[in-house]
């Protein structure tokens, strides 16, 4: 935690252009935007990943990634928006304190962030039924 970007820039030890604050959230932009506007909405509190994160936390930031998705819908011209959440090295996680990525989207931007895949025989099947196991036990 003493390492973390994210909270020098919540404690005011590193510049942000911040467009929300309250208590709990700081949402700012970043500092390599996939489009204009693309903006971290953050907790205070410093958890690594949406796993370590409280429900409560989880929420908020929801709540407020959706009000400052309409934001950019009426303020930028987005078409829509992507909210992203990278949670562990292997899903590109680069800054260990959790963030949601908001992302103004244009119909022009041609941007492909998925590659895709098919199913093998059996194999959805197979996926489907080891997560609802695990997820009996969370
Ligand atoms: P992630 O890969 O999900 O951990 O994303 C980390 C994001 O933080 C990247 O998109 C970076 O561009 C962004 N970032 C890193 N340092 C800063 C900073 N000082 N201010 C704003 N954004 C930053
Ligand atoms: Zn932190």
């Amino acid at each position: 935690m003493g390492d973390c970007i994210f909270c020098k820039i919540i404690s005011g030890h590193l510049p942000a252009h911040k467009v929300y604050e309250d208590e709990k959230i700081l949402a700012f932009l970043d500092i390599n935007p996939v489009n204009p506007g693309h903006t971290l909405v953050v907790p205070k509190r410093h958890f690594e990943s949406m796993i370590d994160a409280d429900d409560g936390t989880l929420s908020e930031l929801t709540r407020i990634a959706k009000r400052l998705g309409g934001a950019m819908m009426k303020g930028l011209d987005a078409q829509g928006f992507n909210l992203g959440v990278n949670n562990g090295a292997a899903a590109g996680q680069v800054v260990f304190h959790v963030h949601y990525h908001l992302i103004p989207r244009m119909h022009s931007d041609n941007l492909q962030p998925w590659g895709k895949r098919t199913y093998g025989a059996g194999e959805a099947e197979r996926v489907a039924a080891v997560i609802r196991e695990k997820l009996a036990l969370l």
